[in-house]
């Protein structure tokens, strides 16, 4: 006879609410540390401790390239891996104990968050120095405060939450903190590698509304070359950066023309959905000598459904016609992310659950979104059959100047994935 007492969601609430101090101290340690490409580690190790607090079994592993380089969804990088290392907080459920649901309906949770940021910009720019964060008027700034510390903050405190009511997720729970979302995903690929799988994924992404589609998109190295000369004779000299730039616009149409189709998953929110960036560029040597090179980089987003392929086959069509026509030596390098569309269906189990979960932890009815972005829950539904999705907490001028995330969001975020956790997964006893 299980004359258990079960937390109702307001019970859960209660205990997420008193733990939002706590929450936001943690994310203030969280955003202290400048974890851009390649200096992951230290924050990874803070959240490891974090982990092993909330009595997590806990999996630090380095990306092996060997075992990811050849799966679906792989990013080729120029980089080593060497020191690059995800964090998994395992909660394994006791066996053969009383629980609040029947044991064919309690289902496995990963919560996923990625601890990389981006460049910050010119610092000057920013009001304080973005790795020094600080709190005003309920929103917390510095780089990676909404993309995505807090959300990784939000699944700690829920499941910290559960813990303080003397309870546990009553199906296995991985907490992945992941490095490289920003630029590969390769992280989270990994993670998949390893074994890691369960009946669904979210990842809070700072995205208040639930997402429904996200689209593809790849970066590309354009490497334009021409014959220097001295200005003085210009005409025997070929401007590589005049080249790229005849490349870049010849791209820009391509562009058009690719907004011109639209699409169901996106096309009722966005008039352009699909964004082509010229992230960098560098070329010349000299103010009075015609360039012999020029490089650009570019990120083009694409539809899902678009085979990866095709994709890269038409810029490159595009990009060797431009060049072709100023008689332009060129290479094209495929590094960084080769990111594949995905649609997240709204009439799955998890996403009718967490619709149901919310309404009842915030009183109002989700909203469902597409993304003109990529993020890593790609792979848990393309390549490894886990529904997947992204909600998390209201941020603002992410990958921008003074980020921020909202508190008020932050803590509804949490209250949604604490209660999720007990309509997912079910909830047992601690002891
Ligand atoms: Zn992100």
């Amino acid at each position: 006879m299980n004359s258990i007492q079960y937390p109702t969601h307001e019970k859960i609430i209660e205990v997420v609410d008193k733990l939002q101090n706590e929450a936001i101290e943690k994310l203030k340690q969280m955003v202290s540390f400048d974890s851009l490409l390649g200096n992951e580690k230290d924050v990874q190790l803070y959240v490891e401790e974090v982990f092993k607090s909330l009595d997590l079994k806990v999996d630090r592993f380095e990306i092996d390239l060997e075992k990811i380089k050849n799966l679906p969804g792989f990013s080729p990088v120029n980089w080593s891996y060497k020191g690059k290392e995800n964090v998994i907080g395992i909660h394994e459920p006791k066996p053969n104990q009383h629980a609040s649901k029947p044991e064919n309906e309690r289902k496995s949770l990963i919560f996923n968050g990625h601890v990389d940021v981006v460049p910050t910009g010119r610092d000057s720019l920013w009001t304080q120095n973005p790795f020094s964060p600080y709190v005003k008027d309920g929103r917390l700034y510095g780089r990676g405060s909404g993309d995505m510390k807090a959300g990784i903050i939000a699944f700690i405190i829920a499941y910290k939450a559960i813990k303080e009511l003397g309870f546990a997720p009553a199906a296995k729970v991985l907490l992945q903190t992941v490095v490289e979302e920003e630029c590969t995903g390769n992280g989270t690929l990994a993670c998949l590698e390893r074994g890691y799988r369960a009946d669904a994924a979210i990842i809070p992404e700072p995205f208040p509304e639930i997402i429904t589609a996200q689209v593809g998109l790849v970066w590309c190295k354009v490497n334009v070359r021409g014959r220097p000369a001295h200005t003085l004779e210009m005409s025997k000299g070929i401007n590589a950066i005049d080249g790229a730039m005849h490349v870049v616009s010849e791209l820009r149409k391509l562009e058009v023309e690719w907004n011109t189709v639209k699409h169901d998953a996106f096309s009722h929110k966005f008039t352009h959905p699909l964004n082509f960036n010229l992230g960098m560029i560098s070329g010349g040597e000299w103010t009075s000598s015609v360039p012999c090179e020029c490089s650009f980089d570019l990120r083009a987003g694409f539809y899902p459904g678009t085979p990866l392929e095709s994709v890269r086959k038409i810029i490159i069509d595009t990009v060797d016609r431009a060049a072709k026509e100023k008689e332009l030596p060129y290479t094209i390098e495929w590094n960084g992310f080769q990111a594949e569309g995905c649609i997240h269906s709204a009439s799955g189990d998890m996403m009718k659950q967490l619709g149901t979960t919310y309404k009842s932890a915030l009183g109002t009815e989700a909203k469902y979104t597409p993304v003109l972005c990529t993020t890593d829950s790609r792979f848990f539904e393309l390549y490894y059959n886990i529904p997947a999705t992204c909600l998390g907490p209201e941020s603002n001028s992410i990958h921008g100047i003074d980020e921020s995330v909202s508190l008020e969001s932050l803590r509804d975020i949490t209250r949604v994935l604490a209660c999720f956790i007990s309509d997912w997964c079910g909830l047992q006893p601690l002891h």
